[in-house]
């Protein structure tokens, strides 16, 4: 016999796969959440509630949500016996989520980048890219992207970017002084240069999406060499002695963002 507390966590089970059904996304992980909060007795209960949640984020587009929920899940069922359906259920949500992952376009892009950082952040790069166009100098490779983007506010400084696939990255004005914006994670002006570098087909938005996800676990990390290095092939590209094409963002672009 269940007890009404134990009966209240499975209605809200039942409830949460109800509002799954309908689409009704932001009722079902509350309700699913309750159950991952309050299950004492009924260890059974919670993976389908963690299935549940993470079909619920993946539904509405919260990967990052998505993904935690996914890593829990399998972290109960590799440890504990569970139901064969949750087996079923995880392998689908992780192809789901790879299926999303590799589809996503530009504008899913910057939804996801507003859910990995404060979206001011991701805000202020857009309002960047909407003002004007830039002309962007940028290296970009399978393990790193690096770029100078201009300042907005002083036409007379220019901020060397890089991104790497690791997650480290930094941003500094041409006298070597960091980035006033970064404050423990990527800034805008590398927001401006990666996303610039994802529209016009530079680099996978995968790619990009993943790169600042790496990111969120590091501290800006300056390399004095590395990012003397960028201005001086920036210059010497500003002054035609080596070919560059630069790649020109249209600020029409985001007008929709
Ligand atoms: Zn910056």
């Amino acid at each position: 016999m269940l007890n009404a507390y134990e009966e209240r966590v499975e209605e809200s089970l039942l409830n949460g796969k109800r509002q799954l059904s309908e689409g009704k996304f932001d009722e079902a992980v509350e309700s699913f959440t309750y159950v991952i909060n309050n299950e004492l007795n009924q260890p059974l209960l919670r993976p389908h509630a963690y299935a549940g949640r993470a079909r619920a984020f993946l539904e509405s587009d919260q990967y990052k949500l998505a993904k935690y929920d996914i890593d829990s899940l399998n972290g109960i069922a590799t440890q504990k016996k569970v139901d064969p359906e949750i087996h079923a259920q995880l392998s689908q949500l992780k192809n789901d989520l790879e299926r999303k992952l590799d589809n996503m376009d530009l504008a899913m892009l910057i939804k996801q980048l507003g859910h990995e950082l404060e979206p001011l952040r991701i805000k202020n790069s857009i309002k960047m890219l909407q003002a004007e166009t830039f002309q962007l100098f940028s290296e970009v490779n399978e393990l790193e992207l690096a770029g100078i983007v201009k300042s907005q506010s002083k036409s007379d400084l220019v901020y060397a970017c890089r991104l790497t696939s690791e997650g480290h990255f930094t941003c500094c004005t041409q006298n070597l002084r960091p980035c006033g914006g970064l404050k423990g994670s990527v800034c805008k002006h590398i927001l401006v240069l990666l996303i610039g570098l994802a529209q016009a087909d530079l680099i996978p938005l995968r790619r990009a999406y993943t790169w600042v996800r790496a990111s969120q676990g590091y501290r800006h990390s300056f390399d004095k060499e590395t990012v003397s290095g960028l201005f001086i092939r920036y210059k010497g590209a500003e002054a035609g002695e080596i070919d560059w094409r630069p790649t020109e963002t249209i600020p029409e672009d985001y007008y929709m963002f």
